[in-house]
């Protein structure tokens, strides 16, 4: 999409109205007219009685432009949910309800909660094609904050999470990358997590020390380095981890325990999407219809060699 905007307040012109946001979403989700998801007909005209809502010419079902999507059945303007969504996806630390509130001039902090709540959610849909060619794959520990801890300096005693880290390397560049929890450190945990992550032929580069020698399946390619100096060896996977370890402060100021794995799951997003905004906005919005799969070549462009997020500044 190269006409994607490429800041704010060019966004802001771009979507200003309803029209702009529905022309928009019908463009993406029926690049060549509209097609009914009932029947397959192509033939339909728009209602006067229902906005951007097309009624099928042959079995007569109708079908609004943001049916199927996160906006569906919502009361919002669709300009509301366009500017929540675009900031949401192109600022590292996504919005807070309150600022949303006053920014939009929203009515009641509830609806800017759940709208945030709504969109932080639909980053937590996992990305179903699993990584390929060369993957780097580590353990770390990250440290979580307890409910009454407030997160800054202070005695308390720190409590860790195992977390697994896989991410796809060629020629020093990153690609996408995965992140989970592990139960613990046994070989079998990570074995769950090879066989759901990682395509089959893909070459597991792995430290003996996370068991990878017992964790690799016969489906991976097995490239089992050293004992010593992982993180020398594995540039990638560490890079990732410190880049999560900055994020994790900077945004959150520490994570909390409950919902370890819904941040990670927003920092893959966030990563996964790095160069790709407008796929980023998107897949916020739920426009299935133009989710394609983010290519690794399309990922790892030239000349990028993945130091931090690279998100475009406004
Ligand atoms: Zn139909």
């Amino acid at each position: 999409m190269a006409d994607f905007p490429r800041s704010l307040s060019e966004f802001e012109q771009r979507f200003g109205d309803e029209a702009a946001c529905a022309e928009y979403l019908a463009a993406t989700r029926w690049p060549d007219g509209f097609v009914c998801p009932g029947c397959g007909g192509g033939k339909s005209w728009r209602l006067e009685t229902k906005s951007w809502t097309y009624e099928c010419a042959r079995c007569g079902r109708e079908t609004s432009v943001t049916a199927g999507t996160i906006m569906q059945h919502s009361k919002l303007p669709l300009t509301t949910w366009f500017w929540a969504t675009y900031v949401m996806a192109t600022q590292p630390r996504g919005i807070a309800a309150l600022q949303l509130q006053h920014e939009l001039g929203l009515g009641s902090y509830k609806t800017a909660w759940l709208l945030c709540a709504k969109l932080r959610r639909s980053m937590i849909v996992p990305d179903p094609t699993p990584l390929s060619g060369l993957v780097e794959i580590d353990k770390t520990e990250i440290a979580w904050r307890s409910r009454n801890d407030p997160g800054t300096g202070g005695r308390r005693k720190q409590e860790k999470a195992v977390v697994v880290g896989a991410v796809e390397v060629q020629d020093l560049r990153l690609g996408r990358i995965r992140l989970s929890i592990l139960p613990d450190y046994s070989a079998i945990s990570l074995q769950a997590f090879l066989t759901a992550h990682l395509a089959p032929g893909a070459t597991a580069k792995i430290d003996e020390r996370s068991g990878g020698c017992l964790a690799l399946g016969t489906n991976h390619d097995p490239y089992v380095i050293g004992v010593t100096a992982a993180d020398k060896d594995l540039p990638g996977i560490h890079r990732v981890f410190s880049e999560l370890d900055v994020w994790a402060l900077s945004v959150h100021h520490g994570l909390r325990r409950h919902h370890l794995q819904a941040y990670l799951d927003e920092f893959v997003f966030r990563f996964n999407h790095r160069r790709r905004r407008d796929a980023a906005f998107l897949s916020l919005l739920g426009v299935a219809a133009a989710h394609s799969p983010l290519p690794y070549d399309q990922l790892v462009s030239r000349g990028t060699h993945a130091r931090g997020f690279g998100f475009p500044r406004q």
